[in-house]
């Protein structure tokens, strides 16, 4: 009989970054232990996020003046990962980038940028470049045959100031009215998981993934088949855990019980 699912040994750890070990780049308690003990377990990590408000640089130089050390090549962002699908994809396509609070050019190399006459749409985070005049735009070269990829199909992320409404919202909206589909890139799509684990080198069944995001984080990593943990920080809400079927493998209170949680699966 095989182990019940998620249980054993784990090789490998993706962490969100966003309500998981930090809130407004603030590392939350239990971080530094927490990766002391991934360290000590002797398996590699990785930072798999959907932060479309900074290029990875930024986020190393956030999390390192926080005290917490990461390199640049630990960090997954979206844009990364869609430059990635860009260019297997759509080889030397123009493309019109279409994000809100940053630009992810760095995090885009070889992409050729043209917001006047693109031949792919990128939706990055939603905000306020997600006007009504531009996502009009977006409607009318959907319709007109140009395809649409977005950085990830996330609902919502945590501020300080409450829950916003993230580019997964709008996507579907989108998809009716440009009668085409939209391609999501990061998370939840599967395939971010996938290339995530092989990132670290390790067989997604013994890789875990550790998000507060129940949809986006813990349950699409666990159809790709990795093991997920969900976070009770960050965005957690309690009332998205009660209304799905689907449940996590596993469930902590924050990233301060990673370590107990990595100590009793590997036995
Ligand atoms: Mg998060």
């Amino acid at each position: 009989m095989s182990a019940a699912r998620g249980e054993g040994p784990v090789d490998g750890v993706l962490l969100d970054i966003d309500g998981v070990i930090a809130t407004a780049w603030r590392p939350l308690p239990g971080v530094a232990e927490a990766l002391a003990a991934i360290e000590a377990s002797g398996s590699p990590r990785a930072f798999l996020t959907s932060t479309t408000s900074r290029t990875r640089a930024d986020i190393v130089a956030a999390l390192r003046a926080e005290g917490v050390e990461v390199d640049p090549d630990e960090v997954l962002t979206a844009a990364v990962l869609t430059a990635e699908y860009l260019q297997a994809t759509y080889p030397g396509a123009r493309v019109w980038v279409l994000n809100s609070d940053a630009d992810l050019t760095p995090d885009m190399p070889g992409i050729e940028l043209d917001a006047e006459d693109p031949e792919v749409v990128v939706l990055g985070g939603a905000g306020e470049a997600f006007s009504q005049e531009a996502l009009s735009r977006v409607v009318e070269l959907m319709l007109e045959g140009t395809p649409v990829v977005a950085m990830h199909r996330g609902l919502l992320w945590a501020t300080g100031d409450g829950l916003r409404v993230d580019t997964g919202v709008y996507l579907p909206g989108l998809e009716a009215a440009g009668g085409a589909g939209i391609t999501a890139v990061g998370k939840p799509s599967l395939t971010a998981f996938l290339a995530a684990a092989d990132v670290l080198g390790t067989d997604p069944a013994r890789t875990m993934m550790v998000g507060d995001d129940l949809h986006s984080d813990v349950l699409a990593a666990q159809r790709a088949g990795l093991i997920g943990v969900l976070v009770r920080t960050g965005k957690f809400r309690q009332v998205h855990l009660e209304m799905s079927v689907d449940q996590p493998d596993h469930i902590i209170d924050s990233i301060a019980d990673l370590p107990a949680l990595l100590a009793r699966l590997a036995g």
